[in-house]
């Protein structure tokens, strides 16, 4: 090849590459603007004609609490299943689970009776799960307390006594949901290593940083072949007076009675809307929230929010006229509050359809944090899909949210991890400073969810499905 061709064959080459490029970032700019208009859209609608606050009121109000089991828990699902009708999903059904079935029912109350014979009232109400104190004759004990289970291990001054769990949610640790985790063994365990050393009955400190004299609830479980002890969350004013009381009387007296009772299993079911793809109809993306909640409070934030979040993207994706490439899948799961049972059944149909060649679940996004302003999302997936997850972060800017982090996506879609095809998992993370003021408690209420945090919540989620649906690459 003489020089003038070699030249030739260089420039033409450079045309190429120059082309390419600059066709590469022309589609990577239109598909970026494409999608922040999409987004822009997303926001404009929900603030200006959302509906997602009267839902919430309507669920919260109209049904009010809605623990697995219960009448107002049937009650809600016949409300999700309207819902997602009026709000034309494609179709619309209930995917049977059974679910365990508990009532705290109409008696919790404590006190505290010191060596010179004066009382005072403790705050407390049962643990979720819990057997009730013996009939006609209240449980009155002297009591020890701890800060942590294995505190109890080989002591033998434990015999016939009530356990007081006194450690408090880690003040100093940002993520309160990693405070809550690194607090909760002694309410989900408690009962367990305290009848293992002998006790008869146990309190424990409610999980939250607020300082009141409201009791927490939550669940709590049983070992089998170990004695099945009455358990209860007291407040946190109270764990703290009583504490201080015992370093001064040892010798106190604390007496509970609570009629809480276990039923019989019962069918209810997850509450599924599905909007078919229409390029990969099946290829799956669940999104979706808790329809049960505790049997105190609304379920507001707990997890009301993220039911209405879930129904909102619907409402909000038809509103701008989006079409999914994949089938949305939009879920309010039963169960989560005490088995999830109805995350378990639902990865378990996604495993045999699986297996069967029918679907693919790709994606999973749950929102179960609350309905306070939205910070980010949380990813929990395999790293290669770390970089497009990344790569949205600058989409979400405009609108104040910038924790885009791997961490943990949610407990009801927590079970889909163990597919063999394993999906693109996201959480939802609004600002938690002030969730577990409520969570669990009576004041978990309509009046507690902020308008306006809300619509922003919904309008983070609907826009990560859409990016998800777009942008997610096709399976084989
Ligand atoms: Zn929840």
């Amino acid at each position: 090849m003489n020089q003038l061709l070699c030249n030739l064959h260089h420039a033409t080459l450079l045309l190429v590459v120059n082309l390419l490029i600059f066709s590469t970032s022309f589609s990577q700019s239109s598909t970026y603007k494409n999608d922040s208009v999409l987004i822009r859209s997303i926001y404009d609608d929900v603030l200006v004609n959302g509906e997602i606050y009267e839902n919430l009121r309507s669920l919260t109000k109209g049904i009010g609490h809605r623990l697995s089991g219960s009448h107002q828990a049937d009650q809600a699902m016949v409300w999700g299943v309207d819902l997602l009708k009026k709000y034309e999903a494609d179709n619309v059904f209930v995917m049977p689970v059974t679910v365990p079935s508990w009532s705290r029912n109409d008696i919790a109350n404590a006190r505290v009776i010191l060596s010179g014979g004066k009382e005072e009232t403790l705050h407390i109400t049962a643990l979720g799960g819990s057997v009730q104190t013996p009939k006609d004759n209240p449980l009155r004990a002297k009591i020890i307390v701890v800060k942590h289970l294995d505190e109890l291990k080989g002591r033998d001054d434990v015999n016939g006594k009530i356990v007081l769990f006194n450690r408090a949610m880690d003040p100093v640790l940002i993520n309160t949901g990693a405070a809550y985790g690194g607090a909760n063994d002694q309410r989900t365990f408690g009962a367990i290593e305290a009848a293992k050393a002998g006790a008869v009955g146990v309190l424990v400190r409610s999980l939250t940083h607020s300082l009141d004299t409201i009791p927490h609830t939550g669940a709590m479980s049983y070992e089998k072949g170990v004695p099945r002890i009455p358990a209860a969350a007291i407040s946190t004013v109270d764990a703290r007076i009583l504490a201080q009381f015992f370093k001064e009387d040892p010798n106190l007296e604390v007496e509970f009675t609570m009629n809480c009772r276990k039923y019989h299993d019962v069918e209810q079911g997850n509450v599924v809307a599905e909007w078919i793809g229409s390029e990969h109809p099946n290829e799956i993306i669940t999104l979706g929230g808790h329809l049960d909640s505790w049997d105190i409070g609304e379920g507001a934030h707990d997890d009301g929010a993220g039911i209405v979040h879930t129904i909102e993207t619907l409402r909000l994706l038809k509103a701008i006229d989006y079409t999914p490439r994949r089938t949305l899948r939009f879920v309010l799961f039963i169960n989560e509050e005490n088995g999830n049972r109805g995350g378990k059944k639902y990865a378990e149909i996604a495993s045999q359809e699986f297996e069967r060649g029918e679907k693919i679940y790709i994606a999973a996004m749950e929102s179960d944090a609350g309905g306070f302003s939205p910070r980010g999302f949380n990813l929990d997936a395999s790293d290669e899909y770390y970089d497009l997850f990344k790569s949205w972060e600058k989409l979400f800017e405009p609108y104040n949210l910038y924790h885009f982090k791997r961490g943990w996506a949610g407990v009801d879609i927590g079970p889909l991890k163990k597919l063999e095809h394993r999906p693109f998992m996201v959480g939802l993370v609004p600002d938690g400073q002030r969730y577990f003021d409520f969570h669990h408690t009576e004041n978990d209420i309509f009046e507690n969810v902020h308008k306006r945090e809300l619509e922003l919540g919904a309008a983070a989620m609907a826009s990560m499905i859409m990016l998800i649906d777009k942008h997610l690459p096709t399976t084989k």
